[in-house]
């Protein structure tokens, strides 16, 4: 089977098979069923692709209109999922739980979070503005008394992120995208576009359209190629807790100002995690409960006194794409280099955005007029040095 894909010549091929490759494969072959689309993908069991490693959260609340856009489109298409996947008798069971966001705010944070607020509510969010009062009502554990308010999403909650990626990949080989188990070692050019991928096999496969899906991997990608992008592997970490206090009912994914965000898991543990200026660069995975005990305790155990005993019953590190120029997507071709298509750059958040990204780039690949117009992640705004402003990255 592998060696008939040898040297083979593909309309699309997509390097890297995480969500973002996956949705582009599924949205590429659902406008064209004739297509020849290839998934280079070096590790199918997908144990360090970050869309496998998140904390799988679905949220509408940023501040930059797209984005928000994009989260609207990942819910219209997360309530269909299981139906739209379906191949033959075989459903996914993505176990979206809207268990609902809440953004704690702070006086210094209030004139952001008001702006972010009134433009979720123009684009039709039910986002609520609740008092401390109202979050104190609905989440007792919780001590408020250094917020001036919060902000719910009660549309928002999380999922299983792996049946998810396994829907999209699933479907986009029943419609005909071939996905290879492979390294992309080099991309290839002549004449200033693209003309394939060389793969660590030895072989190679041709198309005049390579897409970099590559996450965390994206700046070696393209860096094979002569491209620098501003995409550097930054490792967070997990902590699951067992609380010795448990709430009565689910806790939303709660997110402090600090950036400390929490939220229920299954069997009534605590996921908890924090994004600091020093997490390491770099593609390691070790992971200790050292932040935990010395930094992320005392200030989980200051806004939830309850959770002062706790026991730490494992945890994980994944890689975050961390675009360096604004922590933001970049979507779309390179504009010096005919036919090389960048998704890349998701920081935090790119799971939910999967499925706008990968209808984006395919509308972009085939010419076709987009349904959400996302160019404003255009990467030329790398070469102009022109950052992105969102206030709403964790
Ligand atoms: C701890 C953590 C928590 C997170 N929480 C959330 C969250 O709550 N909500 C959210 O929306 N996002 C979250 N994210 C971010 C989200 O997981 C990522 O933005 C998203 O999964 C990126 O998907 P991707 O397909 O670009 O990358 P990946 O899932 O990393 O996929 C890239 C794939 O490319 C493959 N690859 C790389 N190089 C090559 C090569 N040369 N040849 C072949 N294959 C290659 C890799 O093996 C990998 O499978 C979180 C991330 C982490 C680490």
């Amino acid at each position: 089977m592998e060696k008939a894909r040898r040297n083979r010549t593909y309309d699309v091929i997509i390097v890297g098979g995480g969500i973002v490759g996956s949705a582009a494969a599924y949205y590429l072959m659902k406008q064209d069923r004739n297509l020849k689309v290839a998934v280079v993908e070096r590790d199918p069991t997908y144990i360090y692709a970050s869309t496998t490693l998140s904390m799988a959260n679905i949220r509408i609340q940023f501040s930059l209109k797209e984005n928000i856009q994009i989260s609207q489109y990942a819910f219209e298409v997360l309530d269909c999922f299981d139906d739209e996947m379906a191949v033959d008798d075989e459903r996914p069971n993505i176990a979206f739980r809207r268990e609902g966001n809440l953004f704690l705010v702070d006086e210094g944070g209030r004139s952001n979070a008001e702006k972010a607020f009134a433009l979720q509510g123009s684009l039709g969010c039910p986002i609520e503005w609740w008092s401390p009062r109202k979050i104190k009502e609905k989440y007792p554990l919780y001590d408020v008394s250094h917020f001036s308010a919060g902000t719910y999403g009660p549309q928002d909650g999380h999922l299983d992120a792996y049946a998810l990626l396994m829907g999209y990949k699933a479907k986009a080989r029943s419609l005909g995208a071939a996905f290879i188990t492979d390294e992309v070692i080099g991309i290839l050019d002549e004449d200033r576009g693209v003309c394939g991928t060389a793969l660590a096999s030895g072989s190679e496969l041709i198309s005049n359209v390579v897409v970099n899906c590559a996450g965390a991997w994206a700046a070696v990608v393209s860096r094979t190629v002569g491209v620098e992008i501003p995409v550097i592997p930054v490792k967070r970490r997990i902590f699951v807790l067992d609380t010795k206090v448990k709430p009565d009912k689910p806790l939303p994914l709660t997110v402090l100002p600090s950036g400390l965000y929490f939220r229920t898991e299954t069997g009534n543990l605590i996921l908890l995690g924090k994004s600091m200026d020093d997490d390491p660069v770099g593609f390691s995975f070790a992971w200790d409960d050292k932040r935990f005990q010395d930094l992320l305790w005392p200030e989980l155990a200051d806004f939830v006194p309850s959770f002062d005993t706790l026991r730490i019953v494992r945890g994980w590190a994944g890689l975050y794409a961390v675009n360096t120029l604004d922590r933001n997507a970049v979507l779309g071709e390179w504009p010096e280099l005919k036919g090389f298509y960048l998704a890349n750059g998701f920081s935090g958040h790119g799971l939910q955005q999967g499925p706008a990204v990968g209808r984006y780039i395919s509308e972009l690949i085939l010419g076709l007029k987009p349904v959400l117009d996302l160019s404003v992640f255009n990467p030329a705004r790398i070469l102009e040095n022109r950052p992105l402003n969102e206030g709403g990255i964790v």
